[in-house]
Protein backbone atom coordinates (compact mmCIF):
# COMPACT_ATOMS: atom_id res chain seq x y z
CA UNK A 1 0.00 0.00 0.00
CA UNK A 2 1.15 3.35 -0.74
CA UNK A 3 -0.08 6.79 0.88
CA UNK A 4 -0.44 9.65 -0.63
CA UNK A 5 3.23 10.91 -0.16
CA UNK A 6 4.46 7.52 -1.82
CA UNK A 7 5.32 5.78 1.15
CA UNK A 8 5.01 2.05 1.37
CA UNK A 9 3.18 1.00 4.69
CA UNK A 10 3.77 -2.90 5.26
CA UNK A 11 3.59 -2.58 9.08
CA UNK A 12 0.21 -2.65 11.30
CA UNK A 13 0.54 -2.11 15.11
CA UNK A 14 -2.35 -3.73 16.56
CA UNK A 15 -3.60 -2.90 20.37
CA UNK A 16 -5.58 -5.89 21.65
CA UNK A 17 -6.34 -4.36 24.76
CA UNK A 18 -6.41 -0.27 26.76
CA UNK A 19 -5.75 -2.54 30.25
CA UNK A 20 -2.37 -2.85 31.64
CA UNK A 21 -1.04 -4.42 35.22
CA UNK A 22 1.49 -1.60 35.21
CA UNK A 23 0.92 2.19 35.76
CA UNK A 24 3.79 4.10 33.75
CA UNK A 25 3.96 7.32 34.89
CA UNK A 26 4.56 8.57 31.14
CA UNK A 27 1.58 6.37 29.75
CA UNK A 28 -1.46 6.17 32.07
CA UNK A 29 -2.70 7.26 35.87
CA UNK A 30 -2.88 5.73 38.45
CA UNK A 31 -6.25 5.76 39.04
CA UNK A 32 -9.64 6.33 37.20
CA UNK A 33 -8.53 5.19 33.99
CA UNK A 34 -12.13 4.47 32.67
CA UNK A 35 -11.67 0.88 31.12
CA UNK A 36 -13.31 0.59 27.92
CA UNK A 37 -16.11 -2.00 28.15
CA UNK A 38 -15.59 -5.81 26.79
CA UNK A 39 -17.98 -5.67 23.85
CA UNK A 40 -16.04 -2.35 22.61
CA UNK A 41 -12.99 -4.02 22.15
CA UNK A 42 -12.49 -6.26 19.01
CA UNK A 43 -12.76 -10.10 19.46
CA UNK A 44 -9.63 -12.20 17.81
CA UNK A 45 -12.02 -13.07 14.90
CA UNK A 46 -12.74 -9.75 14.29
CA UNK A 47 -8.85 -9.15 14.39
CA UNK A 48 -8.29 -12.18 12.27
CA UNK A 49 -10.63 -11.32 9.70
CA UNK A 50 -8.87 -7.58 9.37
CA UNK A 51 -5.34 -9.18 9.39
CA UNK A 52 -6.54 -11.23 6.59
CA UNK A 53 -7.56 -7.89 4.87
CA UNK A 54 -4.69 -5.93 5.77
CA UNK A 55 -2.09 -8.49 4.22
CA UNK A 56 -4.09 -8.54 1.00
CA UNK A 57 -3.20 -4.93 0.89
CA UNK A 58 0.31 -5.36 1.07
CA UNK A 59 0.79 -5.18 5.23
CA UNK A 60 3.76 -8.01 6.40
CA UNK A 61 4.31 -7.27 9.77
CA UNK A 62 2.49 -7.29 12.54
CA UNK A 63 2.99 -6.53 16.09
CA UNK A 64 1.10 -6.89 19.31
CA UNK A 65 0.76 -3.95 21.47
CA UNK A 66 -1.64 -2.74 24.24
CA UNK A 67 -2.04 -1.58 27.24
CA UNK A 68 -0.14 -4.74 28.34
CA UNK A 69 -1.29 -7.60 25.56
CA UNK A 70 -0.52 -9.98 27.67
CA UNK A 71 -3.50 -9.36 30.22
CA UNK A 72 -5.63 -10.59 27.77
CA UNK A 73 -6.40 -14.28 27.44
CA UNK A 74 -5.52 -16.58 25.19
CA UNK A 75 -2.96 -14.43 23.19
CA UNK A 76 -1.24 -16.79 22.31
CA UNK A 77 -4.46 -18.18 20.26
CA UNK A 78 -4.61 -14.97 17.76
CA UNK A 79 -0.51 -14.89 17.66
CA UNK A 80 -0.65 -18.56 15.58
CA UNK A 81 -3.91 -17.22 13.82
CA UNK A 82 -1.86 -14.27 12.53
CA UNK A 83 0.81 -16.29 11.83
CA UNK A 84 -1.02 -18.38 9.42
CA UNK A 85 -2.09 -15.51 7.35
CA UNK A 86 -0.25 -15.95 3.87
CA UNK A 87 1.61 -13.13 3.58
CA UNK A 88 2.16 -11.91 6.98
CA UNK A 89 5.64 -12.68 7.43
CA UNK A 90 6.51 -11.49 11.44
CA UNK A 91 4.54 -11.41 14.25
CA UNK A 92 6.09 -9.75 17.14
CA UNK A 93 5.21 -8.30 20.37
CA UNK A 94 5.41 -5.54 22.63
CA UNK A 95 5.31 -6.45 26.70
CA UNK A 96 6.32 -4.84 30.41
CA UNK A 97 7.33 -8.55 30.14
CA UNK A 98 6.42 -8.61 34.22
CA UNK A 99 3.80 -11.41 32.28
CA UNK A 100 5.92 -12.93 29.58
CA UNK A 101 8.13 -16.14 31.22
CA UNK A 102 5.00 -18.15 31.90
CA UNK A 103 2.97 -17.60 28.26
CA UNK A 104 6.34 -17.96 26.74
CA UNK A 105 6.33 -21.47 25.91
CA UNK A 106 2.56 -21.15 24.26
CA UNK A 107 3.85 -17.58 22.39
CA UNK A 108 6.92 -20.11 21.42
CA UNK A 109 4.50 -22.85 19.90
CA UNK A 110 2.09 -20.11 18.38
CA UNK A 111 5.15 -19.22 16.21
CA UNK A 112 5.98 -15.33 17.89
CA UNK A 113 8.84 -13.90 16.05
CA UNK A 114 9.84 -11.63 18.02
CA UNK A 115 9.47 -9.59 21.57
CA UNK A 116 10.48 -6.16 22.50
CA UNK A 117 10.22 -5.67 26.35
CA UNK A 118 10.00 -2.40 27.66
CA UNK A 119 12.21 -1.76 30.70
CA UNK A 120 13.20 1.68 31.87
CA UNK A 121 15.61 0.72 34.99
CA UNK A 122 17.17 -2.69 36.50
CA UNK A 123 16.57 -0.66 39.91
CA UNK A 124 13.66 -1.89 41.79
CA UNK A 125 12.92 1.25 43.31
CA UNK A 126 12.83 3.57 40.34
CA UNK A 127 11.24 0.83 38.91
CA UNK A 128 8.37 1.28 41.23
CA UNK A 129 8.72 5.39 41.07
CA UNK A 130 8.13 4.88 37.42
CA UNK A 131 5.61 2.20 36.79
CA UNK A 132 4.16 2.17 40.68
CA UNK A 133 4.46 -1.77 40.85
CA UNK A 134 7.44 -4.60 41.00
CA UNK A 135 8.82 -6.14 38.42
CA UNK A 136 12.55 -5.86 37.52
CA UNK A 137 13.29 -9.53 38.65
CA UNK A 138 10.61 -10.93 36.82
CA UNK A 139 11.00 -9.02 33.75
CA UNK A 140 14.59 -10.14 33.84
CA UNK A 141 13.74 -13.73 33.76
CA UNK A 142 11.88 -13.14 30.78
CA UNK A 143 14.04 -11.49 28.74
CA UNK A 144 16.56 -14.36 29.67
CA UNK A 145 14.06 -17.16 28.77
CA UNK A 146 13.47 -15.37 25.81
CA UNK A 147 17.19 -15.47 24.98
CA UNK A 148 17.79 -19.15 25.63
CA UNK A 149 14.44 -20.10 23.36
CA UNK A 150 17.06 -18.33 20.60
CA UNK A 151 14.00 -16.04 20.63
CA UNK A 152 14.83 -11.99 18.94
CA UNK A 153 14.51 -9.90 21.83
CA UNK A 154 15.17 -6.05 22.15
CA UNK A 155 14.41 -4.10 25.13
CA UNK A 156 13.02 -0.46 24.70
CA UNK A 157 13.62 2.51 27.66
CA UNK A 158 12.09 5.86 27.79
CA UNK A 159 14.85 7.51 29.39
CA UNK A 160 13.32 9.17 32.62
CA UNK A 161 15.27 7.13 35.23
CA UNK A 162 18.27 8.77 37.05
CA UNK A 163 21.55 8.97 34.32
CA UNK A 164 23.52 6.25 36.56
CA UNK A 165 20.30 3.79 36.02
CA UNK A 166 20.12 4.45 32.23
CA UNK A 167 24.28 3.10 31.90
CA UNK A 168 23.70 0.31 33.83
CA UNK A 169 20.75 -0.57 31.63
CA UNK A 170 22.51 -0.03 28.41
CA UNK A 171 24.45 -2.32 29.82
CA UNK A 172 22.38 -5.16 29.14
CA UNK A 173 23.64 -4.86 25.81
CA UNK A 174 27.08 -5.79 27.24
CA UNK A 175 26.43 -8.88 28.56
CA UNK A 176 23.51 -10.21 26.30
CA UNK A 177 23.64 -10.11 22.16
CA UNK A 178 20.35 -8.19 22.54
CA UNK A 179 19.69 -4.56 21.57
CA UNK A 180 18.81 -2.12 24.16
CA UNK A 181 16.92 0.96 22.54
CA UNK A 182 15.91 4.51 23.75
CA UNK A 183 12.73 5.81 23.19
CA UNK A 184 12.50 9.90 22.97
CA UNK A 185 9.44 10.37 25.86
CA UNK A 186 6.50 11.70 23.40
CA UNK A 187 4.51 14.45 24.56
CA UNK A 188 1.02 12.64 24.29
CA UNK A 189 -0.65 12.26 27.02
CA UNK A 190 1.06 11.85 30.52
CA UNK A 191 3.99 12.03 28.46
CA UNK A 192 3.36 15.98 28.57
CA UNK A 193 4.46 15.94 32.10
CA UNK A 194 7.71 14.19 32.76
CA UNK A 195 11.49 15.11 31.23
CA UNK A 196 13.43 12.32 29.42
CA UNK A 197 16.55 12.79 27.98
CA UNK A 198 17.46 13.60 24.41
CA UNK A 199 19.18 11.49 22.07
CA UNK A 200 22.29 13.83 22.33
CA UNK A 201 22.35 13.69 26.42
CA UNK A 202 22.19 10.36 26.68
CA UNK A 203 24.77 9.75 23.42
CA UNK A 204 27.61 11.97 25.86
CA UNK A 205 26.61 9.64 28.95
CA UNK A 206 26.74 6.57 27.35
CA UNK A 207 30.01 7.53 25.38
CA UNK A 208 31.86 8.94 28.87
CA UNK A 209 30.86 5.12 30.10
CA UNK A 210 32.04 2.70 27.82
CA UNK A 211 33.93 4.53 24.90
CA UNK A 212 33.45 5.98 21.83
CA UNK A 213 29.81 5.31 19.58
CA UNK A 214 30.06 3.95 16.19
CA UNK A 215 27.28 3.52 13.60
CA UNK A 216 26.64 0.17 13.02
CA UNK A 217 25.93 -0.98 9.91
CA UNK A 218 24.22 -4.53 10.58
CA UNK A 219 20.67 -5.20 9.56
CA UNK A 220 18.36 -4.78 12.81
CA UNK A 221 14.63 -4.70 11.41
CA UNK A 222 12.65 -1.77 9.20
CA UNK A 223 11.84 0.49 12.22
CA UNK A 224 12.93 3.87 13.01
CA UNK A 225 15.47 2.71 15.12
CA UNK A 226 19.24 4.06 14.27
CA UNK A 227 22.00 1.58 15.72
CA UNK A 228 25.41 1.97 17.38
CA UNK A 229 27.79 -0.06 19.03
CA UNK A 230 30.57 0.00 21.70
CA UNK A 231 33.47 -1.20 22.08
CA UNK A 232 33.31 -4.55 23.81
CA UNK A 233 29.45 -4.92 23.95
CA UNK A 234 27.83 -8.16 22.45
CA UNK A 235 24.89 -5.56 21.34
CA UNK A 236 23.79 -2.56 19.70
CA UNK A 237 22.06 0.67 21.56
CA UNK A 238 19.54 2.18 19.32
CA UNK A 239 17.79 5.08 19.67
CA UNK A 240 14.52 6.13 18.52
CA UNK A 241 14.24 10.01 18.36
CA UNK A 242 10.60 10.60 17.13
CA UNK A 243 11.25 14.60 18.20
CA UNK A 244 14.87 15.71 18.15
CA UNK A 245 15.80 13.51 14.88
CA UNK A 246 12.19 13.14 12.86
CA UNK A 247 12.23 10.38 10.88
CA UNK A 248 8.32 10.70 9.21
CA UNK A 249 9.89 10.76 5.66
CA UNK A 250 10.90 7.04 5.84
CA UNK A 251 7.33 5.75 8.08
CA UNK A 252 5.84 2.23 6.91
CA UNK A 253 3.48 2.00 9.93
CA UNK A 254 -0.44 2.56 10.61
CA UNK A 255 -1.96 1.52 14.26
CA UNK A 256 -5.35 -0.71 14.78
CA UNK A 257 -6.68 0.33 18.49
CA UNK A 258 -8.54 -2.20 20.67
CA UNK A 259 -11.80 -0.56 19.37
CA UNK A 260 -11.08 -1.13 15.51
CA UNK A 261 -9.84 2.44 14.92
CA UNK A 262 -7.16 2.87 12.03
CA UNK A 263 -4.84 5.27 13.13
CA UNK A 264 -2.27 6.57 10.50
CA UNK A 265 -0.33 9.43 12.46
CA UNK A 266 0.57 8.92 16.17
CA UNK A 267 0.59 12.60 16.65
CA UNK A 268 -3.05 12.93 14.90
CA UNK A 269 -6.63 11.77 15.71
CA UNK A 270 -7.12 11.49 11.71
CA UNK A 271 -7.91 7.42 10.24
CA UNK A 272 -10.99 5.85 10.47
CA UNK A 273 -13.18 3.52 12.35
CA UNK A 274 -13.03 0.35 10.82
CA UNK A 275 -15.68 -1.64 13.53
CA UNK A 276 -19.04 -0.32 12.14
CA UNK A 277 -18.06 -1.94 9.02
CA UNK A 278 -17.24 -5.34 10.81
CA UNK A 279 -20.57 -6.47 10.12
CA UNK A 280 -20.79 -6.05 6.29
CA UNK A 281 -18.65 -7.20 3.78
CA UNK A 282 -14.50 -7.06 3.24
CA UNK A 283 -15.07 -4.37 0.11
CA UNK A 284 -16.31 -1.98 2.25
CA UNK A 285 -13.57 -2.16 4.30
CA UNK A 286 -11.08 -2.48 1.93
CA UNK A 287 -11.62 0.84 0.68
CA UNK A 288 -12.03 2.55 4.09
CA UNK A 289 -8.67 1.26 4.76
CA UNK A 290 -7.54 2.28 1.36
CA UNK A 291 -8.76 5.51 1.44
CA UNK A 292 -7.69 6.13 5.37
CA UNK A 293 -4.05 5.25 4.32
CA UNK A 294 -3.87 7.78 1.39
CA UNK A 295 -4.83 10.42 3.80
CA UNK A 296 -1.86 9.66 5.95
CA UNK A 297 -0.48 13.27 7.50
CA UNK A 298 2.75 14.15 5.72
CA UNK A 299 4.56 13.98 9.34
CA UNK A 300 4.27 14.66 13.05
CA UNK A 301 4.31 18.39 14.32
CA UNK A 302 5.10 17.40 18.26
CA UNK A 303 7.68 20.42 18.41
CA UNK A 304 4.80 22.69 17.80
CA UNK A 305 2.83 21.21 20.65
CA UNK A 306 -0.92 21.24 20.63
CA UNK A 307 -2.27 21.03 16.74
CA UNK A 308 -5.57 20.64 15.46
CA UNK A 309 -6.80 17.45 15.60
CA UNK A 310 -4.25 16.27 17.87
CA UNK A 311 -4.83 13.27 19.70
CA UNK A 312 -6.66 13.27 23.16
CA UNK A 313 -5.54 10.00 24.09
CA UNK A 314 -3.05 8.31 26.75
CA UNK A 315 -0.66 6.22 25.26
CA UNK A 316 -1.97 2.96 26.86
CA UNK A 317 -5.17 3.66 24.85
CA UNK A 318 -3.03 4.01 21.45
CA UNK A 319 -0.53 1.10 21.85
CA UNK A 320 2.51 3.07 21.72
N1 LIG B 1 2.56 -2.43 27.78
C1 LIG B 1 3.44 -2.68 26.70
C2 LIG B 1 4.81 -2.10 26.96
O1 LIG B 1 4.95 -1.30 27.91
O2 LIG B 1 5.72 -2.44 26.22
C3 LIG B 1 2.93 -2.24 25.35
C4 LIG B 1 2.21 -0.92 25.27
S1 LIG B 1 3.18 0.52 25.63
C5 LIG B 1 2.02 1.81 25.39
C6 LIG B 1 4.23 0.56 24.20
C7 LIG B 1 5.47 1.41 24.34
O3 LIG B 1 5.10 2.76 24.45
C8 LIG B 1 6.33 1.10 25.59
O4 LIG B 1 7.66 0.85 25.17
C9 LIG B 1 6.26 2.38 26.38
O5 LIG B 1 7.46 2.61 27.09
C10 LIG B 1 6.04 3.41 25.29
N2 LIG B 1 5.45 4.65 25.76
C11 LIG B 1 4.36 4.85 26.52
N3 LIG B 1 4.14 6.18 26.72
C12 LIG B 1 5.13 6.83 26.04
C13 LIG B 1 5.47 8.20 25.82
N4 LIG B 1 4.73 9.21 26.33
N5 LIG B 1 6.55 8.48 25.07
C14 LIG B 1 7.30 7.49 24.52
N6 LIG B 1 7.03 6.18 24.66
C15 LIG B 1 5.97 5.86 25.42
FE1 LIG C 1 1.36 -0.39 30.79
FE2 LIG C 1 3.09 -0.33 28.76
FE3 LIG C 1 1.73 1.87 29.49
FE4 LIG C 1 3.61 0.97 31.10
S1 LIG C 1 3.92 1.71 29.01
S2 LIG C 1 1.51 1.59 31.72
S3 LIG C 1 3.45 -1.18 30.81
S4 LIG C 1 0.86 0.06 28.65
Amino acid sequence: MLDGFGRTIHYLRISVTDRCNLRCRYCMPEEGVEWLPHGQILRYEEILRLGRIFARLGIRRIRLTGGEPLVRQGLPELVAGLRAIDGIREVALTTNGTLLKDQLPALLRAGITGVNISLDTLNEDTFRKITRREGVARTLDALDACLAAGLPVKVNCVPVAPEEELVELAGLAKDRPIPVRFIELMPIGLGRELHGRSEDELRSLLQSAYGPLSPYSGHLGSGPSQYWSLPGFQGQIGFISALSHQFCHSCNRVRLTATGFLKTCLQYDTGVALRPLLDGPDEPLEQAILRAIAEKPACHQFAQGSVAGGEQHIMSQIGG
